[in-house]
This record gives structure tokens, C-alpha cells and sequence, in this order.
């Protein structure tokens, strides 16, 4: 019996004196490589070429900095809280007198970490936080590893460098689109 009408029959007849001589196939068959001889190539030059990802895609964490350079952070725990693979751990501390430049909050993390064997990118340690200090980027994935300890991202790798600062409103499709003109 059958269920569907998808199946194909076979074509079990005597090959014509042309099909014997495969010509037309091959001929077909070297168009085809021609075609797609001339195409734009999909493949690209990772690391020195990056493809756009997506303004949605979620990659490397990042622990932003305000305006004025100061951790967002204030250690309030919720994205640990939020997060469904109890990937974050943190430690808070007191800002003291004279730390207001280095601290936006006065409540921060001393020790932030993440641990990405166990994280699954699903953005709700990003959706938590009150404070729009976590954030996944969008253009950069989470390098290789391999050892285990390389994959416990404390402040060291999460906090914004001020020097390379990451803006994803500014990372348009169109802008990312042509950059990646730029690259090729
Ligand atoms: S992206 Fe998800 S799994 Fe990863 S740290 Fe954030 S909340 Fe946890
Ligand atoms: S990153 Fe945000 S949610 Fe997480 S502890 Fe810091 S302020 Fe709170």
C-alpha cells in the first residue's frame, strides 16, 4: 500500500544508443561545474574574514562599561539567578570613597564569572539584568579551547575594553554587510 504519493518509479527500460554514450550527461553534468565555476564563492577566509552573523546572534559575553568607562555591573545576581545552566557565579563588594570613576554602582562585582562549558546562549542572563551590563555580542564567537580552565571567563575577558568598545546598535546589516565588502 502506499502512503504517499512521493515515490518515484523507476525507469527499468532498454538505454537509447545516446544514453549509452553518456555525451548528454556529461555535457550536463560539466555545465553544471561551469555554473557554479562562475558563481560567488559562499565560502570566506575565517579568521581574517567574518561573515555577518546576525544583529540576533549570541556569542561572547560582555560586561559593559558606561560612558564615562565605570563597570555597570552592581553584582545584583540576577542573571545567575536567570540563567537556566547555573553558568554565573560572582562576588559582590562595596565600593569604597574614591572608587566612584572605576565603580557606576555602589555595590559591584569583585569576581564575575562564566562558565562556558556549561553555557547554552540563550540570552537570559542579557534579558535579566537591570543594569545593561551583560550582554552576548552579536560579531564574535567564543574562541577554541583546549583545556577546561580556559572556558572560565572571569572579568578579565568579560569586561568591556574601552579601547575596542562594543556597540551593537551601531552594527547595522547594512554596516556589517559592508564591511564584509570591504574584506573580500
Ligand atoms: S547565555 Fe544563558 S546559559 Fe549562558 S550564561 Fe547567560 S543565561 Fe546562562
Ligand atoms: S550583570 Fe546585570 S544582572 Fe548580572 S549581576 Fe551584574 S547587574 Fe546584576
Amino acid at each position: 500500500m502506499q502512503l504517499t504519493d512521493r515515490s518515484k518509479k523507476t525507469d527499468k527500460s532498454e538505454m537509447t544508443l545516446l544514453e549509452t554514450l553518456y555525451l548528454p550527461e556529461i555535457a550536463r553534468g560539466m555545465g553544471i561545474t561551469l555554473k557554479h565555476f562562475f558563481m560567488k564563492k559562499p565560502t570566506i577566509r575565517y579568521p581574517e574574514q567574518k561573515r555577518y552573523l546576525g544583529p540576533v546572534f549570541r556569542g561572547h559575553h560582555i560586561l559593559k562599561r558606561d560612558e564615562q568607562g565605570r563597570e555597570r555591573c552592581t553584582a545584583c545576581g540576577l542573571c545567575a539567578v536567570a540563567c537556566p545552566a547555573e553558568a554565573i557565579s560572582m562576588v559582590a563588594a562595596e565600593r569604597v570613597k574614591g572608587e566612584e570613576h572605576l565603580y557606576r554602582e555602589e555595590k559591584y562585582a569583585a569576581a564575575y564569572e562564566i562558565n562556558m562549558l556549561r553555557c547554552i546562549f540563550c540570552g537570559l542572563c542579557e534579558e535579566a539584568c537591570p543594569k545593561e551590563a551583560v550582554y552576548l555580542r552579536h560579531d564574535k564567537f567564543v574562541p577554541v579551547f583546549t583545556s577546561r580552565e580556559q572556558v572560565i571567563y572571569g572579568k578579565d575577558q568579560l569586561v568591556e575594553d574601552m579601547n575596542d568598545r562594543y556597540e551593537r546598535d551601531a552594527w547595522t546589516k547594512e554596516e556589517m554587510q559592508k564591511l564584509w565588502d570591504k574584506q573580500k
